[in-house]
């Protein structure tokens, strides 16, 4: 029976995929309108990876089905966006979130991935800050957290109950503006 190779790097599973990035070669800036990059779907997956792709000056090639990249699946969260930040001070951390994680997966998913997940978990957040996405905050101003999905510390980024659909227009409008930027127009 086939296997699926992952190609999860080799090492501690807290060095995989740091080790692995700081071993890759780099790309010279004059070089990068070179790579074709192809992403197929506009979720928050896709529609984040090609946004950042184009900022960081690769070609990309991104496809869609819907009649909107708006329209994927991602719309459907509502709940918010976990990460590791600790606004709260109730001793969250990136390992406490990479087990509830994997305990939330039902200890499906692969651990190296996850571990990762936890670790950008904050960028995560601050990347979708400076897409324009208006997660809740409290009378100061901060980002508001909340417990959610079982998790015992308040690590939940969320805007009401619209979270997905929230962050897919944060990546669409990332995503127009790279149009725009290299084609010079933006999406219908
Ligand atoms: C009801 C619900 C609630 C959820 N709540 C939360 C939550 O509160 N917090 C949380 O973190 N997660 C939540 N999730 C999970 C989260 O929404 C998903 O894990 C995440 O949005 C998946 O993003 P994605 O970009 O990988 O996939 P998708 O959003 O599914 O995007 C994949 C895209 O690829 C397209 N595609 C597929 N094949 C092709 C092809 N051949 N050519 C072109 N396009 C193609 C699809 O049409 C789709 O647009 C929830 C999920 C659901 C369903």
């Amino acid at each position: 029976m086939a296997t699926l190779n992952s190609k999860i790097p080799q090492g501690e599973l807290k060095d995989k995929w740091t080790r692995y990035k700081a071993s890759q070669k780099l790309v010279n800036p004059a070089n990068k309108r070179k790579l074709e990059i192809i992403v197929v779907g506009t979720g928050l997956a896709g529609a984040a990876a090609a946004a950042s792709l184009g900022q960081m000056g690769f070609k990309v090639k991104v496809f869609c089905i819907q009649d909107s990249p708006r329209r994927a699946h991602s719309i459907a969260a509502q709940g918010g966006i976990n990460a590791a930040k600790n606004y709260q001070n109730d001793g969250d951390s990136v390992q406490r979130l990479f087990i509830d994680t994997i305990k939330g997966g039902d200890y499906r998913a692969r651990e190296a991935n996850v571990y990762r997940l936890a670790e950008v978990s904050n960028n995560i957040i601050d990347q979708c800050v400076a897409q324009g996405v208006p997660f809740a905050r409290d009378y100061a101003g901060y980002l508001d957290n909340r417990s959610f999905g079982g998790a015992q510390v308040s690590r939940t980024f969320y805007a009401k109950g619209q979270t997905g659909q929230q962050l897919l227009l944060g990546a669409y409008s990332a995503l127009s503006k790279q149009i725009k930027r290299w084609h010079g127009n933006t999406l219908s």
